[in-house]
C-alpha cells in the first residue's frame, strides 16, 4: 500500500511533497508531467498529503474512483 499522486499535480508540480517525504521517495523528470510516488519505498506517512497545495496526494485506498489509474501510473515511472 501507498500514497498515489494523481491529476492536480499536472500543471502545478511545485516539489512541495519532495520537500517534506522523509525517505526521499517522490521523483520526476523534466518531460514528465507530475511527480510520482514510488509504492515500494512509501512508508504510509501521509506527510506529502499534507503538504500538497492542490489535493492531488491520496493514499490509494482512498484516491476518487476517476482517478484508480493514477496508481498504475505512479508504479509505471519507476519501472
Ligand atoms: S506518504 Fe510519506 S513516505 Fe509516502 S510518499 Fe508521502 S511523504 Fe513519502
Ligand atoms: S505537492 Fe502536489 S502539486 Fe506539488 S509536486 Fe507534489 S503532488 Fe504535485
Amino acid at each position: 500500500m501507498a500514497y498515489v499522486i494523481a491529476e492536480p499535480c499536472i500543471g502545478t508540480k511545485d516539489a512541495s511533497c519532495v520537500e517534506v517525504c522523509p525517505i526521499d521517495c517522490i521523483s520526476t523528470s523534466d518531460d514528465a508531467p507530475q511527480y510520482y510516488i514510488n509504492a515500494d519505498q512509501c512508508i504510509d506517512c501521509a506527510a506529502c498529503e499534507m503538504a500538497c497545495p492542490v489535493t492531488a496526494i491520496a493514499h490509494e485506498d482512498s484516491l476518487k474512483p476517476e482517478w484508480k489509474k493514477y496508481i498504475a501510473i505512479n508504479t509505471d515511472f519507476f519501472r
